[in-house]
């Protein structure tokens, strides 16, 4: 009634079609949800704000999950009241501001992430050059809230209390037929956040859709526009889609839709590498099953994988140069970090946990003497030695000296001994000879 009305007015005033249209409301009869699928602490956020009189609903990745047949990874509630509002309505809760104010609800030991409807970008919208939209801080109707997320089975609100789907974009109909459609027109959408071209490709492998052509189409030519983005949110859109359990074939849709060439250092070491290729690929089938099988990845270990091979090839090149083995290592991983870190910003703390576990390579070739013990003692020597693992996996190390580490690592103090190469006879002996021998020369000088 009252939309009709605000039609017929805005009609009459000469503005343009309001964004609102009636939305489809699906009983649970037709999509299956049940209240009691919801987390608990997602349905209590909901009922808390719906007591106070606002609207409240699940929204987005859970309703689309769930629909699937999906375990939600987390859950997001879309609201009409003010982030005020919201954190008026809960002991434990905080706003968090970036381009757009959320509310974080904290529920024993869960966070819920609760957003106020947003509304309809104005035309003097801050934007970049690009067109990249850079402050949107309006809020509005659901409808509008709907039409700014990004794909219709994104677009969907499951309200826990009456157990129905409000769906303004036939995003359930797209999700049984396995689309994956922009909401808008896609080239204006990815102008407006680019981003939504690497959402499409995870999106798509993940949920196991085809991207709608029309959405598909223009990725390729508008791939350069990513290089606007951020290097802080690239990097959490990366480490989602490695991240996802379905990386390879997010990373083999990338090159598909045309959004790897010197868009993304990361993606050409990845993609387009033949020496490490088959490496990369290991490793990110390994990460991929530990996803599936619910098991944590570390996200320090997946980058490792992903550049050693480009640190394994400047580090050769140092090394020719005339400088030491270990000291041209550590140059040779500053530098292939700089580069990731122009695009990429790869946080201090995994930067940190990516060097160690380099760092620590070279230490599994000394199998005599004291060293061999030390190395057990460090406490990266597990991450360590899974790498070292995959790098024999890959041919690049001798399967042997990954086995020999992994019988040492289980063997009982006697044994461990027993394992020990003799001083003699390897690298370690001519090395102490050398020793003294650059001491004399270097005395006699
Ligand atoms: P997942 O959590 O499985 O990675 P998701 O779709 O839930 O996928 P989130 O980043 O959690 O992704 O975003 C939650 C919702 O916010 C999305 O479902 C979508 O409706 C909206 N959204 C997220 N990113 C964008 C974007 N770049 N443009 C428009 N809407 C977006
Ligand atoms: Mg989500």
């Amino acid at each position: 009634m009252i939309r009709k009305f605000i039609t017929r007015v805005s009609k009459a005033l000469g503005r343009k079609k309001p964004l609102s249209h009636e939305p489809a409301l699906i009983a649970h009869q037709q999509h299956g949800i049940r209240r009691e699928h919801i987390h608990s602490s997602a349905r209590r956020v909901c009922e808390t704000l719906q007591e106070k009189g606002y609207k409240a609903f699940v929204v987005g990745g859970a309703v689309r999950d769930l629909l699937i047949g999906e375990d939600p990874k987390d859950y997001d509630i879309a609201t009409d009241a003010t982030p005020e509002q919201v954190r008026a309505a809960f002991r434990r809760a905080r706003i968090i501001g970036r381009r757009f104010q959320i509310v974080h609800v904290m529920i024993g030991a869960e966070t819920l992430e609760v957003t106020t409807f947003r509304g309809e970008l104005a035309h003097d919208t801050k934007k970049d050059a690009h067109g990249r939209v850079l402050h949107d801080n309006v809020f509005g109707s659901q409808a509008e809230d709907a039409a700014r997320r990004d794909f219709t089975v994104n677009a969907l609100y499951y309200d826990p209390a009456s157990e129905t789907i409000v769906d303004y974009h036939h995003g359930v109909a797209d999700l049984k037929q396995k689309t994956l459609r922009m909401i808008g027109e896609p080239r204006a959408r990815y102008r407006e956040d680019p981003v939504r071209m690497l959402r499409a490709v995870r999106l798509a492998a993940k949920l196991g859709l085809v991207i709608d052509p029309e959405a598909a189409k223009p990725i390729r030519e508008m791939a350069p526009l990513l290089e606007n983005v951020p290097p802080a949110r690239l990097f959490d859109e990366m480490l989602k889609l490695l991240t996802s359990g379905h990386a390879v074939k997010c990373l083999t849709q990338l090159r598909e839709a045309g959004l790897h060439h010197g868009l993304l250092p990361l993606l050409d070491v990845i993609l387009e590498q033949p020496l490490g290729e088959r490496f990369v690929m290991l490793a990110l089938e390994n990460t991929d099953q530990r996803v599936r099988d619910g098991k944590p990845i570390s996200p320090g270990f997946l980058f490792a994988t992903l550049l050693w091979h480009e640190v394994l090839a400047k580090w050769e090149r140092i090394k020719q140069d005339g400088e030491r083995a270990i000291p041209a290592l550590f140059i040779a991983m500053d530098e292939v970090l700089d580069t990731q870190a122009e695009k990429l910003a790869i946080t201090r703390r995994i930067a940190g946990d990516i060097k160690d576990i380099w760092a620590i390579q070279p230490r599994f070739e000394a199998r005599a003497g004291r060293k061999p013990y030390a190395l057990l003692e460090q406490p990266r020597f597990k991450a360590g030695l899974d790498f070292l693992l995959l790098r024999a996996a890959s041919g690049e190390v001798p399967k042997e000296l990954a086995d020999w580490w992994e019988r040492f690592l289980f063997a009982e103090g006697d044994e461990r001994a027993t394992m020990l190469l003799p001083e003699t006879g390897d690298k370690k002996k001519r090395r102490r000879r050398r020793k003294p021998a650059s001491a004399t020369s270097a005395a006699g000088e």
